[in-house]
């Protein structure tokens, strides 16, 4: 290499293409020098795209004197690190992820358009008290009534960049509204953080908790896995306050990852009470510019924990040294769309590659994680009893083959629930399923109300008076005759949360009841405000979906009904039991949590399940065993691995077609090891009125699948003909939807 060589970047450009490109530096010179991890504005086909800088190299393999310019270099300093790029380019290569667009989705979303960073302490604006009071008399100025709402939706005031990111160019609106003295300039704090309190002490440890503690602070400085198996109520919470406390204190990093659900002001409150540390929250509901800060304080270092749901995992933590993922069964934890990465198990590389400790925390662990505990590669801590004393609730089945259902509620139900109620108990009901009913039926000649895009029936929403497709979102009026026969008699079939609570209502007219559901808490803060009625007591009757089931402690709750689950035991998923004993075990842990003891009580249509047998006799621990059992005897993950191509098409076979070649190229890779099954139409084939196809591919072990996933992708892109089909990857699958 001579020493005129030029200097190469080595991009990779947000755009659905494997691998990275190679272009020389700016022309223009900058006071800024390209180095990785900084963002680039590229020539990309007859387009600009974004791409970020992941390596400078001396040599191209493509004719040296063909290579472009970058347009330009976006940042001054980079955004990632070298471990943040090879962790997330590590991962891009795990589920065979197009690089770009895996770096641009683990960035803020405002840095995924060309805008240069928020600065910190940046200049901005906020109302002064006379704004506060002004609104309303700006209907002659739109531009600085735009500008007065959103400062009214941010008190502490907004950066320039943030308020020309939302309204454009306004600041002539600006200097109009600070001469009447409605608005002031301020400086945007850097860090949106929650300020770590004095901390309060902490219960005494039981030998349990002290036994999880100590396991995991002497692994501090290296990598080690550790799954924290503790039945809910146990104090998993407490050991993760124990840990932090021990190593924020030495000046490290802790990233604590929750479930989508269980990001709870409640655990916030609780985490601030006890550490001293400054932290950050990262989830969905922040605003671009709040998120951005808060990423920016994770990744100076000037935030000592950070508290996020699944993309947090990508957060860059210069001085992590420990990983905590909260309810690591959650589905939530794995991303079902575009980038499909499991953020718990992306969790356990970046550990490994920031050589730190990593503990999975649940009362009920997946099979994965359990498996991999009993072989020994996960060290096992286990949390076998309720903390402060408090006893297990003690599970029943009810079999109502034959009963009289009223609302879904078997006779035996509702006389426990009124003895419940009667003492000054509350009682939560558990029902997965939102909407009045269904089905919506006629009565005379049996229509059904489909979906017209997806091979699913419409579930009636009464209150609304929909008919509401809950896989394509598609709705309709409620018809007023039966569109086939025109008759009258149009009838629900089977309930959903809105039915059990009109007939709830009439069955117990004096008992204050609140449905907890998606449809009941649409507005801002009414979900919280709910929750925190049903905590305190005030709402004797709960009734709710899988949003009551997570992370939430009811102490006063001295009954859970669920009242049914059986789907769950005969789906046509593998991993349906196992999610429906989690489910059960979780929404039983929301019981008798303080000194009163609880009783929960299953519906079931099949009591003699050997499933629910042994999950009813002994516990979740005995259920995994045999359910592991299963696994095993079927070559079923986790002791086989996976990997789901999915296509689908507007056209009823051009995305089986197109998944036939697939399998084709695939003959002579696959070899001995691993086998390729399908194509076969998805489960609901129909959806939004595209067909769905599958092909499943499985070896026993994940290094000869990923091998082969390699080479078979390079001839999956290349195939012609498959206009108008859209197909993706998914490694290690949880839903085969
Ligand atoms: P989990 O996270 O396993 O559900 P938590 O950590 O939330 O459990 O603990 C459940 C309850 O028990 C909390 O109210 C907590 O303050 C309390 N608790 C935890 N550990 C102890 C302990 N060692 N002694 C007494 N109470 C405890
Ligand atoms: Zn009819
Ligand atoms: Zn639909």
């Amino acid at each position: 290499m001579s020493t005129d060589t030029p200097l190469i970047l080595r991009v990779a450009v947000d755009a659905p293409v494997a691998g990275l490109f190679d272009y020389l530096p700016p022309v223009a010179r900058t006071e800024n020098t390209p180095a990785p991890g900084m963002r680039v504005l590229v020539p990309f086909g007859r387009s600009q795209r974004l791409g970020v800088i992941v390596a400078l190299a001396t040599r191209t393999e493509r004719e040296p004197d063909r290579l472009k310019p970058v347009a330009s270099l976006l940042d001054p300093i980079p955004l990632l690190g070298a471990a943040d790029l090879a962790f997330v380019l590590w991962a891009a290569g795990y589920y065979h992820h197009a690089p770009g667009e895996a770096l641009f989705g683990a960035l803020p979303a405002r840095l995924r358009r060309p805008l240069p960073p928020l600065e910190s302490g940046e200049p901005g604006w906020r109302l002064t008290a006379a704004g506060h009071a002004g609104t309303d008399s700006l209907t002659r100025a739109p531009r600085q009534a735009q500008v007065v709402r959103l400062l009214l939706a941010h008190r502490s005031g907004l950066g320039r960049a943030e308020l020309r990111g939302h309204l454009g160019d306004c600041r002539s609106a600006l200097r109009a509204l600070a001469a009447r003295g409605w608005i002031e300039p301020c400086r945007i704090a850097s860090v949106p953080r929650i300020a770590g309190g004095a901390a309060a002490t902490g219960p005494e440890l039981d030998v349990y908790q002290r036994r999880a503690v100590d396991g995991v602070q002497g692994a501090f400085g290296g990598f080690r896995a550790f799954l924290l198996e503790g039945v809910t109520g146990s104090g998993k919470t407490e050991v993760y306050i124990r840990l932090l406390q021990t190593l924020l204190a030495a000046g490290r990093q802790a990233l604590l990852l929750v479930p989508e659900i269980g990001l709870t002001p409640q655990l916030l409150q609780r985490l601030t009470g006890r550490l001293e540390a400054p932290m950050v929250a990262l989830h969905s509901a922040l605003q671009a510019g709040e998120r951005e800060r808060a990423w920016r304080s994770a990744a100076t270092g000037e935030a000592a924990l950070v508290l996020g749901t699944r993309s947090a995992i990508f957060v860059p933590l210069p001085r992590l040294g420990l990983i905590l993922v909260d309810e690591e069964h959650d589905l939530s934890f794995k991303q079902q769309e575009g980038f499909r990465y499991s953020a718990r198990d992306l969790a356990v590389r970046r550990a490994q590659q920031a050589r730190c400790p990593v503990v999975l925390g649940s009362a009920t662990p997946s099979l994965e994680t359990l498996h991999n505990a009993r072989r020994g590669r996960y060290a096992w801590l286990e949390l076998p009893q309720r903390a402060g004393g408090a006893s297990p609730p003690e599970l029943l089945t009810l079999d109502i083959r034959a009963q009289p259902l009223r609302a879904g509620l078997s006779p035996v139900l509702l006389r426990l629930m009124r003895e419940e109620l009667g003492n000054g108990n509350q009682v939560l009901l558990f029902l997965n399923r939102r909407g009045f009913a269904p089905v919506l039926t006629c009565h005379e000649c049996g229509w059904v109300g489909e979906c017209s895009r997806c091979d699913a029936r419409l579930t009636l929403h009464r209150a609304a008076n929909r008919l509401w497709c809950h896989h394509c979102g598609w709705l309709r009026a409620v018809p007023e005759v039966c569109p086939n026969c025109g008759e009258t008699d149009l009838r629900p079939l089977g309930q959903g949360t809105e039915r059990v609570e009109a007939e709830l209502r009439d069955l117990f007219p004096d008992i204050p009841l609140a449905r907890i559901d998606r449809d009941s808490t649409r507005r801002k803060g009414e979900l919280e405000r709910l929750l925190g009625a049903a905590r305190r007591g005030e709402i004797p009757l709960l009734l709710g979906t899988q949003m009551l089931a997570k992370g939430h402690h009811f102490p006063g709750v001295t009954l859970v009904g669920i009242l049914e689950l059986d789907q769950g035991l005969y789906g046509a998923d593998f991993r349906a039991p196992e999610r429906m004993a989690q489910l059960v075990v979780q929404v039983a842990g929301r019981a008798g949590r303080a000194r009163r003891a609880g009783r929960v009580v299953l519906q079931t249509r099949h009591p003699e399940h050997p499933l629910l047998l042994s999950l009813r006799r002994r516990g979740y621990p005995a259920f995994a065993a045999a359910a592991l059992e299963e696994r095993r005897q079927a070559a079923l993950p986790p002791f086989s691995h996976q990997a789901l191509m999915r296509a689908e098409s507007r056209d009823e076979q051009a995305a089986a077609s197109f998944l036939e070649r697939a399998a084709h190229a695939a003959t002579d890779l696959a070899g001995r090891e691993v086998t390729v099954a399908g194509p076969v139409p998805a489960p609901m084939e129909r959806r939004g009125g595209r067909y769905h196809a599958h092909l499943l591919a499985q070896a026993d072990r994940r290094p000869s699948l990923q091998a082969f996933l390699t080479a078979w992708l390079v001839r999956v892109r290349a195939l012609k003909g498959g206009s108008g089909v859209r197909w993706s990857l998914d490694a290690d699958p949880q839903e085969m939807l």
